[in-house]
């Protein structure tokens, strides 16, 4: 059965109709890519599911785990368990990554109806989520982000998603402008996040990222649909012939 099924979904961002007609199914253990042209909607799609405002779903149908994931607001998507990684992480100063952290992950369980995390049973996933990162705990009481380079701030974003462990990540150009270090650093922490009952959603412009984490899937995305599915060797093929050719 699948996690995630996009059944023919329509959303207008404003008066301008952004995805037309998008079908995508996602099973648990997957995980597929979305590349596609700038202006194709892959953002919109990233923030459609998460549940941001402003975007309008005008039809169609997106269910997971057999729920209607449409009918949930943004904060009951995460606390089901749907994560939305970004491409520009954000600075919060006056709030450490612990605190952060903690909050998240409390407001989370409790919309869940399950109780608050301890201090103690807190700092024990952390550590370990952080370790498992290379994540140094002196950055983790720092404000969120702050003064943080761009590698450590995708390292960052990394832990964040090890700590609230999504079934559904999505990640969108989390690896766009990243040196090489900072990529193995987000594809570690991609593929720490791959397991049997989790799905994940990568969506990039480049191949590079899929050198390290392996795709089940890759979907070429166009004018606000999926215009192409195929294995693994759909990224060299796009990279060597162009999104016009291909799609
Ligand atoms: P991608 O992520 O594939 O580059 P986007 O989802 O960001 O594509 O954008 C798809 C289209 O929707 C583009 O034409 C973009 O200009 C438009 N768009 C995105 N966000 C908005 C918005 N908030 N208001 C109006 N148009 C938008
Ligand atoms: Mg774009
Ligand atoms: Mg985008």
């Amino acid at each position: 059965t699948n996690l995630l099924d996009i059944q023919n979904l329509t959303v207008k961002v404003g008066d301008k109709q952004i995805l037309n007609g998008l079908t995508l199914q996602m099973k648990p253990g997957e995980v597929h890519a979305i590349m596609g042209p700038n202006g194709a909607g892959k953002s919109t799609l990233a923030s459609t599911l998460a549940g941001r405002e402003d975007y309008e779903v005008t039809g169609g149908s997106v269910a997971f785990n057999g729920e209607d994931l449409l009918e949930l607001g943004a904060h009951e998507r995460a606390a089901a368990g749907v994560f939305l990684g970004f491409q520009y992480p954000v600075e919060i100063p006056g709030v450490s990554n612990l605190n952060f952290l903690r909050t998240a992950l409390n407001s989370q369980r409790k919309i869940r109806g399950e109780s608050e995390v301890s201090a103690a049973e807190f700092m024990k996933i952390v550590k370990e989520k952080a370790a498992g990162l290379k994540m140094d705990m002196d950055m983790l009481k720092r404000f969120v982000n702050v003064g943080f380079s761009g590698g450590e701030k995708k390292r960052n974003e990394m832990v964040q998603m090890a700590v609230l462990n999504p079934t559904l990540a999505i990640l969108d150009e989390t690896d766009s402008g990243l040196d090489i270090d900072a990529l193995r650093i987000v594809s570690e922490g991609i593929n720490a996040q791959r397991r049997d009952d989790t799905a994940i959603l990568l969506i990039t412009h480049y191949q590079r990222l899929l050198d390290y984490v392996r795709p089940d899937v890759i979907h070429v995305m166009a004018k606000g649909k999926i215009v192409r599915s195929g294995g693994p060797s759909l990224a060299r093929e796009l990279e060597e012939r162009g999104y016009a050719d291909v799609a």
